[in-house]
């Protein structure tokens, strides 16, 4: 009989699972609060467990979590992790402290199949998604786990290309008998599949960033290839008439590409598109890839948008770059990976 694999398991459906031997939702939430808050996995050592808990868990099921078969750590203190699932797919997860805010950042495809130009992750091409517990497995399985405050959907991967996992994972992030991290703590990222955007807010109360290339259609069709299908205004504008529920937050991810995307004419763009929104923009430092002939804006430049952004009343940050030494910053993962 194959065993059941209980992390990426909902409180209620591991309640289903002990019920018939009479077991209730407390031992349920036992098992949920020793996999996603003790991060433990080995349920005979557990003290407040019934024998007769650990004799049943020990014949039908097993932990499922597994830990990383490598890491690397950056002059920033940013660790990256690689993960192979049971299946074989590899996938990487970011670590980054940051005083007291400490940001795991996961992925939730191995690869991707949404081909952005700049992104190495499209480059190692498509290999699977991943189940709600390997996406669940990359926060309680690396050595800082404890330490975790924040959870950014921002790895490798499109999220809303795996949309079930997805909100399953987040569900089990933020649940009390889950982790228990607050849902304004977890950011999902997409470059906008509009449907399961629809769907992501309607069930999920985390917030969502949406990675905008330009504020022009015409710049965003030759190069984002989801913009065909599922133009990016559209998206924004479900994001400027959600009822939002009190300090969740929608943004809008801009990487600053030099004389590409940061001229007066895109900042005038962006002011048109989300002035009077509530939409915040997180200006990103762009990465080059191997052989890219675009270059970084420079930080007077990303500086001069925020200000500008700022004093039209659109609220602005300007994010730090790290990990870069160690390929761990965003749109370089799956650099050290085999490619198709
Ligand atoms: S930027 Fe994101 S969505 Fe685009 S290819 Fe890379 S991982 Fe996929």
């Amino acid at each position: 009989m194959n065993k059941i694999n209980l992390c990426g398991l909902t409180a209620e459906e591991i309640f289903r699972i002990i019920q018939p031997k009479g077991f209730n939702y407390n031992h349920a939430f036992a098992i949920t609060n020793t996999i996603y808050k003790k991060r433990r996995s080995d349920f005979s050592r557990i003290s407040n467990f019934p024998n007769k808990l650990k004799a049943r868990l020990a014949e039908i099921a097993i932990p499922g979590s597994y830990e990383p078969i490598a890491s690397e750590i950056s002059n920033d203190k940013t660790i990256k992790y690689l993960f192979r699932n049971p299946e074989g797919k590899q996938f990487e997860t970011v670590y980054i402290p940051d005083g007291k805010r400490n940001t795991v950042c996961i992925s939730t495809q191995s690869g991707c199949r949404m081909g952005c130009p700049f992104c190495v992750t499209a480059k190692y091409g498509f290999h699977g998604n991943l189940s709600a517990g390997d996406i669940i497995n990359q926060i309680i399985s690396i050595p800082p786990a404890e330490k975790v405050t924040h959870v950014v959907f921002m790895g490798m991967g499109e999220p809303m290309d795996n949309l079930e996992n997805v909100v399953k994972a987040t569900g089990i992030i933020s649940a009390e008998w889950g982790m228990a991290i607050s849902p304004r703590n977890i950011t999902v990222s997409t470059v906008g599949i509009l449907p399961a955007v629809e769907l992501f807010l309607e069930r999920s109360g985390c917030n969502l960033t949406l990675s905008l290339y330009s504020p022009y259609e015409d710049e965003r069709i030759n190069v984002i290839p989801a913009e065909k299908k599922y133009p990016a205004l559209k998206i924004i504008e479900i994001m400027k008439n959600i009822p939002l529920k009190k300090k969740r937050r929608l943004s809008i991810a801009y990487v600053l590409i030099k004389d590409i995307n940061d001229t007066d004419h895109h900042l005038s763009g962006l002011k048109k598109m989300l002035g009077g929104s509530g939409i915040r923009v997180n200006l990103l430092p762009y990465h080059p890839v191997k052989n890219d002939e675009n270059e970084p804006s420079s930080d007077e430049r990303m500086h001069y948008f925020k200000h500008n952004l700022v004093i039209s009343g659109i609220s602005a940050s300007v994010r730090k770059s790290r990990g870069a030494d160690i390929s761990a910053a965003c749109g370089l993962l799956a650099s050290g990976l085999k490619h198709d």
